[in-house]
């Protein structure tokens, strides 16, 4: 038998009464994950721990640690605006290109346990997984790259260098506005279903204005009772994230 003349025409043959023997509402989704960086897919939030590192040897480093962790607390809670957040917290420091690389050796060293775990499932799915965040490409891009992630499927901000050499927002940073997630994802037209998952308010609010279906409140590094509240779906680790039935959700 000629497999080109009668063989492929009847595998084409199965292969079409096959798709036609499942249901549509069992075909397999392939949704477009979208994760928030902060803590979510590192336990800790990058501006407090760059603080860290531009504080050092300063004599009231403390007082401005407390101060800056407390504006990233208003910020994510959704008690001041996210832009006012971001601005009052690099106001605070003076940033420096040589301060990037440390930061980025303690986000690696700090990836969420269960992301850390799961890292050969996410490197197979990269093709499916955004990164969001109001974070900087500086930082944000080689971190995720050690997960097998695509730098090149990250949403963030990015700094520019002051005549002086140090570092301020660059004011075309789309994340650094109110609801800038939510705008910088709808502007890529992601396949759907689109699913956010993320521990704050600007995660939740990419769901309000429906730039996604589904949006999961990630648990496992910090509980906003606040964000979970509103949540379709709460999940304590990336396993519970990748097992709910996104079929059940509601919208996709
Ligand atoms: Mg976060």
């Amino acid at each position: 038998m000629n497999f080109y003349d009668q063989g492929l025409p009847i595998l084409g043959g199965l292969v079409v009464f096959s798709l036609i023997l499942i249901p549509a509402h069992r075909m397999p989704l392939q949704p477009t994950w979208i994760f928030d960086f902060d803590s979510t897919l590192v336990r800790v939030e990058a501006l407090d721990e760059l603080a860290d590192i531009a504080l050092a040897g300063v004599p009231d480093r403390q007082v401005q640690l407390e101060r800056i962790r407390q504006v990233t607390r208003l910020g994510m809670e959704g008690a001041m605006s996210i832009e006012q957040s971001l601005q009052s917290r690099l106001a605070l420091l003076s940033l420096r290109p040589e301060m990037i690389p440390a930061l980025i050796e303690r986000l690696v060293a700090n990836f969420t346990p269960s992301f850390w775990r799961l890292r050969d499932r996410l490197a197979m799915m990269r093709d499916q997984i955004w990164v969001v965040s109001g974070g900087c490409h500086e930082w944000i891009e080689p971190t995720v790259s050690r997960l097998g992630l695509r730098t090149d499927q990250v949403i963030a901000n990015r700094l520019r260098r002051r005549s002086d050499g140090t570092l301020e927002l660059d004011p075309h940073s789309p994340c650094a506005v109110d609801h800038g997630k939510a705008t910088a994802i709808m502007a890529r037209n992601l396949a759907k279903p689109r699913i956010m998952v993320g521990d704050g308010m600007t995660d939740w609010q990419v769901r309000e204005l429906n730039a996604c279906e589904t949006f999961v409140c990630f648990t496992e590094v910090v509980h906003r009772e606040s964000v979970a509240t509103k949540a379709d779906a709460v999940a304590a680790s990336l396993e519970e994230v990748l097992a709910i039935d996104i079929q059940s959700t509601p919208e996709s």
